[in-house]
């Protein structure tokens, strides 16, 4: 059971306060690596779904390397024990203070998305008088069936690099002499829950070997991003890693030296933590009652930027069932958990667990308000 027991130690916390089940966290890190030692694949995990100090300690205590999309980011994760030689560094602004301090820390890889940005990279590696990694982050043209903004690999995306201008990056390449091309990258959406979806990146993938083979061309990383969903409806429910690599295993056809790589964030990190808040008040409007909470929208934006959809639990109460309107304090009309939701009587004073919040949770929050910022409680410490 995910759900923390209220204590009394729970009680004297302020909140809202992000809550993370650490047996849940691990019991997902221990799936992973059985998952990718046995088939030899390399994860990264996603730090931009969560770079919470101590949550990026336990991952990379499994020697997983990170997945970055800032030179913050990568800075933390080196803070954290990630290894620099097993950091990918992902974006389409990558500036040119960030590339020349991951050049300096000595990541393992720049996955790219743009020939201007490549041509940037080999500048100031040049500088450095070394030579770049580098993947082409290549936009497959796959509908991810999730929402539009987290859609990625579709054309008219900013992501990624068109497949009809890889010949062009591939001349570009030969005239550049400070970056070495390792690898193809895709990334494809996020809360992809269709399994077919990856299929189809597998089978686009193959296409895209079999084009860089006849142009002799060898590229030994085989990057397929991240983007695996998990089930927001069942909070206690694991992501379906196996079912994942079992179809990565079976439908992608490699050629001998390469490494499948990929960069898991929200798989990793969605399901251990809660966003926990206490009832302010019970509000009666014409056709429903708000349940409005200490947390809102600054806390967890997922609501309010992707109509996303969180279970919301009681922790205080099991009498009766009543629907409400969860709402936070935020002066946004959109800043709502939940509309009409069953929940058991609520009172003022009881605590709401939203559930499935560790992912794009306290790594998006902000001070919008001058709210103060979430805290975050660990299981091991209650
Ligand atoms: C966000 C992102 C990920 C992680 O995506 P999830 O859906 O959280 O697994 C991986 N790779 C890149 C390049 C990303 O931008």
């Amino acid at each position: 059971m995910i759900t923390p027991k209220i204590t009394e130690k729970f009680r004297e916390i302020q909140t809202p306060f992000y809550y993370y089940d650490l047996d849940v966290l691990r019991s997902t890190l221990d799936i992973l690596k059985k998952e990718s030692d046995n088939s030899g694949y390399k994860v990264h995990y996603a730090v931009k779904a969560n770079h919470n100090p101590r949550i990026l300690k336990l991952i990379s205590s499994y020697g997983f390397g990170a997945d970055c999309v800032s030179w913050n980011e990568i800075a933390a994760a080196i803070n954290a024990g990630f290894r620099p030689e097993e950091i990918v560094f992902a974006g389409v602004g990558k500036t040119d203070r960030e590339i020349e301090s991951a050049l300096n820390a000595g990541i393992f890889c720049f996955n790219c998305e743009s020939i201007p940005e490549i041509e940037v990279i080999d500048y100031l590696a040049s500088l450095q008088k070394k030579s770049a990694r580098i993947a082409l982050r290549i936009n497959p043209y796959i509908e991810a069936h999730t929402h539009k903004y987290i859609t990625t690999g579709i054309e008219e995306s900013k992501f990624g690099i068109n497949t009809w201008e890889l010949d062009n990056v591939i001349k570009k390449l030969s005239e550049l002499n400070n970056v070495e091309l390792i690898g193809m990258h895709f990334h494809i959406g996020s809360q992809i829950t269709r399994m077919s979806v990856f299929k189809s990146l597998c089978l686009k993938l193959n296409e895209l070997q079999n084009w860089f083979s006849s142009r002799g061309l060898f590229l030994e990383v085989v990057n397929v991003g991240g983007g695996l969903g998990i089930d927001y409806e069942n909070p206690d429910k694991y992501p379906p890693i196996e079912e994942y690599f079992t179809l990565l295993n079976e439908f992608i056809d490699l050629i001998p030296g390469q490494t499948i790589h990929m960069e898991p964030g929200r798989s990793v990190i969605g399901q251990c933590g809660s966003l926990i808040s206490r009832v302010l008040y019970i509000k009666n409007g014409s056709n429903t009652q708000f349940a409005i909470i200490d947390a809102g929208m600054t806390d967890l934006i997922r609501p309010a930027l992707y109509q996303a959809h969180h279970k919301i639990e009681n922790l205080s109460s099991i009498e009766g069932i009543y629907r409400y309107d969860v709402v936070g304090p935020v002066c946004e009309s959109s800043d709502t958990f939940a509309k009409f939701i069953e929940l058991p009587e609520t009172k003022r004073g009881d605590f709401l667990a939203i559930r499935s919040a560790g992912a794009y949770g306290e790594a998006m929050a902000s001070r919008y308000n001058l709210r103060e910022l979430p805290s975050s409680v660990f299981s091991d410490d209650l």
